[in-house]
């Protein structure tokens, strides 16, 4: 019996495989709970295949265990796939996309039917979950079925020694999809011209369209400054890093500082963008003043296709999306969202399904930590000790992310986005019909955030009144510590840490600097960064300096004055007058206690930025400067509640004295030692040791691996979201489980 992730990434005819080369006859079946092989032999030729199992797996799969089961069997006269008993009735388990294996590279360039054909896919690699619409995995519930199989594929998918056996997108030059070139006077289907095509206009500086796996990218040439400026520009001055793909290993090694943890996650089957540090810049637009590049490989047959014709090492492939809209993944709505930022459109006729972004990954701590988790992570399910089944848990507002529960497996959607427009609405009520209908989900209790203004909290309300079932509301702090707590299987008490921008408080306030002591049905404020005043709401939070002048007003003498700082220099003296009247009288300005409330204000004081275009740009500005080499930190109030006086004046006092980069790295270390001073209060206290870090704040690579550092060095327990972002799209999974304390 094995079990683990092993159906649907064609771990049956790899079994069959085995079997013929090891001379054994018997059955292969998938279970419930796995997959069973029934092999003819004796132990030692059982032990030997297993082997062979454990080190020749499919890339997709993964093997939790191996048992071997002593059984009296009745005669095999050749080793088979059991058809009969091949019911999937209750497997929920869909495999997520796959990047084309090396085998299909190959065939790609050598097999006749194949030559340059670039929907090559085989059991190993291949487009999955984007294009399944119901269980069970087969041809006609995926969009591959208004494709037939010529008899070439028809003799390879029905070969069980062939590696394309039950490969359910089987297809070749004869039958399968095909790719069309399109631009305003002309439209080609023919292979090596779409190819020439497309190196004529990235060497000319122009932007292509061009449908992928999940959805559309946006592409155009990464070192031609003029044209990624100019893609910002049609993007409605899109002002975030874009993601680019790197021809091979040695071109992201030009470009960018890579280490073997990154490289691993760079090359997986997954093909993530990974969050790298700059070595040679790219394009100065492509990254937008951050020292880092959101780097990736190539994934779909047709990328090496085009990097095999362009010489070019590197291109922008940013998601295809209207400014905070979903990815587009549809071909009539690309072509009309695109008509005036794409210069031309490259699709093919095989419909999306399941539209998925990227992933993007962090390595932090030598692990990697999900930023965005999308292609090749969904629908994997989360394994929890907790019975969740039936619960749906509707996720945040930013970066929303959906969860649904079967049995003990938390299956969590693909990123959603930010639920502030009608298209992410739509996107999210979608991806909950096409969970429901491929997992067989009917919700029997809902969860939601606490926040009374969350769409994603009224969409909860009016499920409850439509299904008349439970709902429970989850503090959103407490919901990112249980996420990390279900990954880890924690349920004991611990010190939670949540660090985060925003999330609605039990007090009416804005809280994201909180000190939990938790467990998963309950938790406890036992501390929290002290509360200040917001200035215009969410317009302090796109505007840091409103943030930077609230603290300086609460915490600096009444004569200070604001244009020592550089910041304030570029700000119009009536702007500032005005924030000062409303602080003072206390006109729109909710309190918050979110750390990177804290973050902003820094990165204002210290000029890097003083407004921000895109979310979390201050914070990360801010990281992106830090000097690693300092181990000094400001003062600051610990206790009852946390304040930042002390910290603030000492940053105001270093300003010209101390360079930027030490004064962010100094403040960052201060972070890092209220954690640390903080657990060990708790821990005196409360005789608690393991400390669970969530929220935003801890994508922050310095301060969380600085934090870790320290709770390690004494002692202490840490742990951090590893399956699921830290962010807000990991709220889903925390609100999975804690619903399931509390309903069940
Ligand atoms: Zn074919
Ligand atoms: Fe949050």
């Amino acid at each position: 019996m094995i079990r683990g992730l092993v159906q649907g990434v064609g771990f049956r005819p790899f079994i069959c495989r085995l079997a013929a080369k090891h001379n054994l006859f018997g059955e292969v079946d998938n279970r419930t709970d796995g997959v069973s092989v029934i092999i003819q032999g004796d132990l030692r030729s059982a032990d030997h295949f297993s082997n062979d199992i454990l080190q020749n797996a499919p890339p997709a799969s993964q093997i939790k265990s191996i048992e071997i089961i002593p059984t009296e069997i009745t005669n095999y006269d050749r080793f088979m796939i059991a058809k009969s008993k091949d019911h999937y009735g209750h497997i929920t388990e869909v495999s997520p996309d796959i990047a084309v294996c090396d085998e299909c590279l190959h065939d790609m360039a050598n097999d006749p039917e194949r030559i340059d054909y670039p929907f090559v896919n085989c059991t190993n690699c291949g487009p999955r979950f984007s294009i399944i619409e119901e269980l069970p995995y087969d041809r006609p519930k995926t969009t591959m079925r208004s494709f037939t199989m010529c008899r070439h594929c028809r003799v390879e998918y029905n070969n069980i020694l062939d590696r394309r056996f039950h490969a359910q997108p089987v297809a070749c030059n004869n039958c399968g999809p095909v790719y069309t070139y399109k631009d305003d006077s002309e439209s080609f289907s023919d292979i090596r011209n779409i190819l020439g095509e497309i190196v004529i206009q990235i060497n000319g500086g122009k932007i292509i369209a061009i449908k992928g796996l999940g959805g559309y990218h946006l592409m155009c040439d990464a070192l031609n400054n003029k044209v990624v400026s100019e893609l910002r520009e049609r993007k409605q001055r899109d002002a975030k890093p874009f993601a680019v793909m790197f021809r091979d290993m040695d071109a992201v090694k030009e470009y960018c500082i890579v280490n073997d943890e990154e490289a691993k996650e760079l090359t997986s089957w997954r093909r993530p963008v990974v969050i790298l540090k700059q070595k040679k810049p790219l394009s100065e637009s492509v990254s937008n003043g951050l020292n880092t590049t959101g780097a990736m490989l190539p994934y779909m047959p047709f990328h090496y296709l085009i990097f095999r014709k362009l010489n070019n090492p590197v291109v922008v492939m940013t998601s295809g999306n209207i400014s905070d809209e979903p990815v587009i993944s549809d071909d009539k709505k690309a072509e009309s969202e695109f008509r005036n930022i794409a210069d031309s459109f490259i699709s093919y006729n095989r419909e999306i399904l399941n539209r998925v972004d990227d992933s993007v990954v962090r390595i932090i701590n030598n692990k990697p930590s999900l930023i965005r988790r999308s292609r090749g992570y969904v629908p994997r399910p989360v394994d929890l000790r907790l019975d969740v089944d039936g619960i749906v848990a509707l996720g945040a507002e930013q970066k929303n992310t959906f969860c649904i529960g079967k049995g003990h497996q938390a299956l969590m959607s693909q990123h959603i986005g930010d639920l502030k427009n009608q298209a992410t609405f739509e996107f999210l009520t979608e991806s909950i019909k096409r969970f429901s209908i491929l997992f067989r989900f009917k919700p029997s209790y809902i969860a939601c955030d606490l926040h009374p203004d969350y769409l994603s909290a009224r969409y909860a309300e009016s499920l409850e009144s439509d299904l008349q079932i439970p709902l429970v509301k989850i503090q959103h702090h407490h919901a990112h510590i249980a996420s990390c707590m279900a990954e880890h299987g924690i349920e004991d008490k611990i010190i939670g840490i949540s660090m985060d921008g925003t999330g609605y408080g039990t007090d009416g306030n804005i809280w994201g600097g909180e000190f939990l002591i938790a467990d998963l049905g309950s938790f406890e404020r036992y501390d929290h960064f002290d509360y200040i005043a917001l200035p215009g709401g969410d317009k302090a939070v796109n505007e840091p300096w409103r943030i930077a002048l609230s603290f300086i007003h609460r915490y600096c003498s009444r004569s200070f004055d604001l244009k020592l700082i550089p910041a304030f220099r570029q700000i119009d003296d009536a702007k500032i007058l005005m924030v000062i009247e409303m602080l003072e009288k206390n006109i729109n300005s909710p309190l918050s206690s979110g750390a990177g409330r804290l973050f902003d204000a820094v990165s204002a004081i210290l000029g890097l930025c003083t407004t921000a275009s895109f979310d979390s740009e201050a914070p990360m500005r801010l990281e992106s400067v830090a000097d690693s080499g300092t181990e000094s930190f400001y003062p600051f109030n610990k206790g009852g509640p946390i304040s930042f006086g002390d910290t603030i004046n000492a940053v105001l006092a270093d300003i010209g004295e101390t360079p930027v980069p030490i004064i962010s790295a100094k403040f960052h270390n201060t972070i890092a030692h209220v954690i640390l001073e903080l657990s060990e209060k708790i821990r005196n206290e409360k005789n608690l040791n393991t400390v669970i870090l969530s929220g935003g704040v801890f994508q922050n690579r310095y301060l969380t691996e600085r934090s870790m550092n320290l709770l390690l060095r004494k002692g202490f327990n840490v742990y951090l979201n590893h399956q699921v972002p830290s962010n807000d799209g990991g709220i889903s999974l925390g609100q999975l489980v804690i619903a399931s304390k509390l309903l069940k």
